[in-house]
């Protein structure tokens, strides 16, 4: 296995990925607009130059990554050279899910052969085209002994999740991620779970509310709200909700139209089931604006939900769709309440020119990253971790991260034998006050 001990091949095959990725971009972005009309605009941006960009960046460091790291020795030891060796886990199961579709499957692949395994991928079978030019991409580009893809659904899954694996990593679902964690616990198996929640999105009464409202509508409905990390509802101070509530309507016309289902910009839902779920959810509840379906062609408007109650449907799950519900706030102790409620999101997102306000807000409230004065552009930044907390996930990845995510760190002392200290070794008889000594001023 030649990929476990030499970078330059590793390197080699992430090189080999580019290329191909770059000749077939065209292929790619057809194949997402079938699965459901997702725009090239945002196919470009979410998916294809940002793994791209993603396999420039470990192409550029993956040397750097998989190289020992020197650290401090510990007294203790004296005299000792102490490394961090990174080691591959060695044979990788990646599970992805439909919402995006090529990136959520390339950029842990990518890390994951960076850092020298063996792969397998599981695309979803929920965007049929994507998988199957993913699964194309990895047969041209890779031996199958070192990168393979496993089409296919729940059977499929079920049926990798009953092998044994030395990693998982999965992305989907709270309630799927419970699934992959029980299957992964037979072996002791090491996952991570990039799952979802819901994620609030405060606005202060002292935000800059025209460009909150923008900032927030691009990042709700990017996707057709189809994001793991889109505001799941908004909480806006009672002093400015009116206002914003403007400020939306505005924002989301700008940006798609008065009639959004002719908009090339605005994407379908997946399928006719999660279409039927969110349209459940719009049950006996007041629109502000948007509301219009059509089950055609699975389309939901960018809709704004006023008031939904805690004990409303919409407000029981993620809702991973184009509805917006905005609920207003007096004081702290009301923010407090609702966010309180549900399980750690894996973002939150708040809105105010109060540094101390935003500061505190972020401080509070565990959850797995956000914005201050934006939403969901946290994803960028390949130095920054991503991943949740609580029910929202176990461990993180993007860059680095996600190359020591893929490596198990083997820690190493090298002991010289010109020096060889008696403390440690049996008699002890008089030698526990120099030990104390030692172990308060030298470990
Ligand atoms: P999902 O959990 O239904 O499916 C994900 C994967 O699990 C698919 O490949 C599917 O084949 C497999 N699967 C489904 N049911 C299974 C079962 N019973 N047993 C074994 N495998 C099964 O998720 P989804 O609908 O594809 O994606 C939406 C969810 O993913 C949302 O909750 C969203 O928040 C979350 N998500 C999280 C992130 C993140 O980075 N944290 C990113 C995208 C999506």
């Amino acid at each position: 296995m030649i990929f476990k001990s030499d970078i330059n091949y590793r390197k080699q095959a992430l090189v080999k990925l580019l290329i191909s990725i770059q000749s077939q971009e065209e292929a790619i972005l057809k194949a997402l607009y079938d699965d459901f009309k997702k725009p090239a605009f945002e196919s470009v941006f979410s998916e294809t130059s940002y793994i791209l960009a993603e396999l420039n960046h470990t192409i550029n460091n993956i040397h750097k990554w998989a190289k020992p790291t020197l650290v401090l020795p510990s007294l203790l030891n004296f005299p000792s050279t102490d490394f961090i060796y990174k080691e591959p886990y060695g044979k990788v199961l990646i599970i992805a899910p439909w919402n995006y579709p090529f990136q959520l499957v390339l950029s842990p692949m990518i890390a994951a052969i960076a850092a020298g395994n063996q792969v397998v991928v599981k695309p979803s079978e929920l965007t049929p085209n994507t998988s199957r030019i993913v699964a194309k991409i990895i047969s041209e580009t890779f031996d199958k002994n070192h990168v393979e893809c496993i089409e296919g659904g729940v059977e499929v899954t079920q049926h990798l999740l009953a092998q044994r694996w030395d990693y998982i990593f999965f992305t989907g679902s709270v309630v799927v991620g419970k699934i992959v964690a029980k299957a992964a616990a037979e072996n002791l198996t090491p996952v991570t779970l990039e799952l979802g929640g819901k994620n609030p999105c405060i606005v202060d009464a002292k935000a800059n509310l025209k460009l909150a409202a923008k900032r927030i509508v691009w990042g709700k409905f990017l996707n057709a709200g189809q994001t793991c990390i889109a505001s799941d509802y908004i909480l806006v101070h009672q002093k400015a909700k009116a206002k914003f509530i403007d400020y939306l309507k505005e924002e989301i016309t700008i940006a798609y139209t008065e009639n959004p289902e002719t908009s090339p910009d605005f994407p379908r839902i997946i399928n006719e089931k999660n279409w039927k779920r969110l349209v459940a959810l719009l049950e006996n509840e007041t629109i502000l604006f948007g509301g219009k379906i059509n089950a055609q062609d699975c389309y939901i408007a960018p809709t704004l939900l006023d008031e939904s109650g805690q004990e409303s449907l919409v407000m029981q799950e993620e809702i991973f769709g184009p509805l917006l519900p905005v609920l207003s706030f007096e004081t702290e102790e009301d923010l407090q309440r609702i966010v309180s409620k549900y399980e750690k999101p894996l973002s939150l997102y708040v809105f105010s020119e109060n540094n101390a306000f935003a500061k505190k807000i972020i401080q509070q409230y565990s959850f797995g990253g956000g914005c201050i004065n934006d939403t969901v552009v946290h994803f960028a930044n390949k130095r920054l971790p991503f991943g949740g907390v609580g029910h929202s996930g176990i461990g993180a990845y993007h860059g680095r991260f996600a190359f020591d995510t893929f490596s198990h760190h083997k820690s190493i002392v090298k002991k010289a034998n010109w020096l060889d200290l008696p403390f440690r070794y049996a008699p002890y008889k008089g030698k526990i006050n120099l030990i104390k000594y030692i172990l308060k001023w030298f470990s």
